[in-house]
């Protein structure tokens, strides 16, 4: 049967990349190795880095002065990484979710942290506005914002003027729409929601941000060493970097971030609209700042008990992953760049399916 994978991470990624994938892993470039088993200094590897970053600039119109660089440890390393960095007396942060809470507690570990704004009353439903909701504290080191929160299916759609550096988590949303990289002092993610397999972290870095905290900062977590080293200040993760070349070039062949914007538009919309037209099911997140990428839903008070049999019914015919987080509950869709339209309408289907004989 065929799998429609709605997976919120480790997720979805272009069946050519898998595939090219998996000839590298057998023999790379024809040279007679696996990628596994080949040198990070190896000459046919270089090349793959070098290209990665100079398509990550291309892709997302990087301006001079960043850098890019592959790293490990997972977004979540970087949740204390960026206060060791650039956190000299205090930071602000937006509170939005699990992975801002998580980026937050970091933090406080190495200043004073203020938290500017928190949807947290309301389950995280909303993402707060700069200007509107809350004010950007002059006086702090930096701004850090989650641009998509992929737990409770919000997403920030627009780069924020700010007078003091942005700091973005942006795991879930990278590459699914353009954005104005000069506005932001730093962006990072996980590559595992929308570009590579798990075990590869990105970071795009404003150079002059860097060396201004007065403390010691270990090597390995120094961003400038990693700049320094092209990436290769000790072993990086080779195979994903590979990886995640081959879904920049597909990227790049599919029309880049303007065309990803143009479909995950209307996979989102065809999905929402099917949920605000549904009896049975409804969305949580508030309408203007519903993510394109994790939709979350949830049965209608009175259909409640029917969520088990809805997710069995749903497996039945396919889907995969759409078990929403257990701190929302109900269903979650994740529609990353490489989910097809067509999964999005075998969602619908089974649930206008199970609707018309449970409703
Ligand atoms: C998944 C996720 C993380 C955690 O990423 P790891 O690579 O597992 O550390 C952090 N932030 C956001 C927004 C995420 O979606």
């Amino acid at each position: 049967m065929k799998k429609h994978n709605f997976n919120a991470g480790p997720s979805i990624l272009p069946r050519e990349v898998i595939e090219k994938t998996a000839q590298a892993v057998l023999d790379f470039e024809n040279d007679g190795l696996s990628i596994l088993e080949i040198s990070h200094r190896a000459k046919n590897f270089q090349p793959i880095v070098d290209e990665a970053v100079a398509l990550f600039k291309e892709i997302l119109n990087i301006p001079e002065g960043y850098s890019v660089i592959f790293l490990g440890g997972g977004a979540s390393l970087e949740f204390c990484m960026v206060p060791f960095n650039f956190l000299e007396k205090k930071a602000a942060y937006v509170n939005t979710g699990v992975w801002a809470k998580k980026a937050m507690k970091e933090a406080k570990g190495f200043g004073e942290v203020v938290e500017v704004a928190s949807s947290a009353n309301d389950n995280f439903t909303w993402v707060p506005k700069a200007g509107k909701d809350y004010q950007i504290p002059a006086d702090a080191d930096y701004l850090h914002i989650t641009t998509n929160n992929t737990i409770f299916g919000t997403e920030l759609f627009s780069d924020i003027d700010s007078p003091i550096p942005v700091i973005a988590d942006m795991s879930s949303d990278i590459f699914s729409r353009p954005i104005d990289v000069s506005k932001y002092g730093m962006i990072y993610g996980g590559a595992q929601k929308n570009l590579a397999p798990a075990g590869v972290t990105f970071v795009i870095v404003k150079n002059d941000l860097l060396g201004k905290v007065s403390r010691y900062i270990p090597t390995m977590l120094d961003y400038r060493t990693h700049i320094d080293g092209g990436s290769m200040f000790n072993t990086p993760p080779v195979l994903q970097i590979y990886t995640a070349l081959l879904s920049l070039r597909w990227l790049k062949a599919q029309g880049g971030v303007k065309e990803m914007e143009k479909r995950n538009i209307a996979k989102a919309e065809l999905l929402y609209n099917a949920i605000d037209n549904s009896k049975m099911f409804v969305g949580t997140a508030r309408k203007e700042d519903r993510s394109r990428m994790n939709v979350c839903f949830v049965m209608k008070e009175q259909y409640a008990h029917l969520a088990d049999d809805f997710i069995k019914f749903a497996t039945s015919k396919g889907m995969v992953g759409i078990k929403g987080h257990r701190l929302v509950g109900g269903f979650r869709a994740s529609i990353y760049n490489a989910l097809p339209i067509e999964s999005v309408q075998a969602l619908i289907d089974c649930m206008n399916e199970f609707e018309k004989a449970n409703a």
